[in-house]
């Protein structure tokens, strides 16, 4: 009887499921997202070893309200639905299949609890990009290996095509849909500045793994990468010096020391 009526829910909702962490790709999902007739759901873990787990919470709620007030904004956004990592079911053959993709193709730690995730929300969307190491050695660099899914006029999406990759690949990836694999930083500039509102919200997007005091470190890889791309403005002037001192001492011996201990005890 239970059974029945999950299966009919899941038949009538047309809810789109999102993993979003307040990030530039997954925000610049959620803004093509509001612009549907759907209800969106944003899906966020809360993983206890992540030192900016608190801002990015914090900055997907301010986020979420002006997304949510945009002019063009049809969709029905809920609030972020926060799971807790301990609360996600363990799965050996997931984790099994994850582990033999990144002898491969070396990819972070969170695929391995998304992966598992995206069992209990089969269909959610994740926000890869193409240059992203993993995705791309897996599937050759080539997204017309990808199914294209157009559901109806105004949502269309990208699945991992079984025939072309391995058991395990398929294992890891099947429940995820892979919403903007055909669309490149850049391009993602170009749709934004045509829209009201989207670049404001894109570079309020969170990047640092390493937030001093709430703000951008402007030394740890996601910093030095706005940095190198040249939207240096996005970090304060402390974290300029930061990322200025980093540059010039980085390959003396003592820094690594200096920079551990900064992170061991400021957490940045
Ligand atoms: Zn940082």
């Amino acid at each position: 009887m239970i059974q029945e009526a999950t299966a009919d829910q899941q038949k009538n909702d047309s809810t789109i499921y999102l993993l979003w962490t307040g990030g530039w790709d997954s925000t610049f999902r959620l803004l093509q997202l509001s612009e549907l007739h759907r209800t969106v759901q944003p899906v966020y873990v809360r993983y206890p070893g992540r030192y900016s787990a608190s801002t990015e919470e914090a900055t997907m709620k301010k986020l979420l309200e002006r997304i949510r007030a945009l002019p063009a904004t049809t969709a029905t956004i809920k609030d972020v639905l926060v799971l807790r990592y301990e609360d996600l079911k363990p799965m050996k053959e997931v984790t099994e299949a994850y582990e033999s993709v990144n002898r491969r193709a070396p990819c972070g730690p969170q695929y391995e609890y998304l992966s598992r995730l995206s069992y209990s929300y089969p269909g959610i969307e994740i926000g890869i990009e193409p240059g992203e190491g993993l995705i791309d050695d897996a599937l050759g660099k080539n997204v017309s290996r990808m199914l294209h899914i157009v559901e109806d006029e105004e949502y269309s999406y990208y699945l991992i095509d079984p025939e072309v990759v391995g058991e395990d690949m398929y294992v890891f990836f099947k429940n995820f849909r892979l919403p903007i694999y055909d669309t490149s930083r850049d391009k993602m500039i170009e749709i934004s500045k045509t829209r009201d509102g989207w670049m404001d919200i894109l570079n309020a997007t969170w990047f640092c793994h390493y937030p001093a005091n709430g703000k951008p470190c402007g030394s740890c890889v996601p910093c030095q990468i706005v940095v190198e791309d040249g939207l240096g403005y996005r970090l304060d002037e402390e974290a300029m010096k930061r990322y200025r001192f980093q540059k010039k001492y980085e390959d003396t011996f003592w820094y690594p020391l200096y920079k551990k201990f900064r992170r061991k005890f400021l957490r940045y």
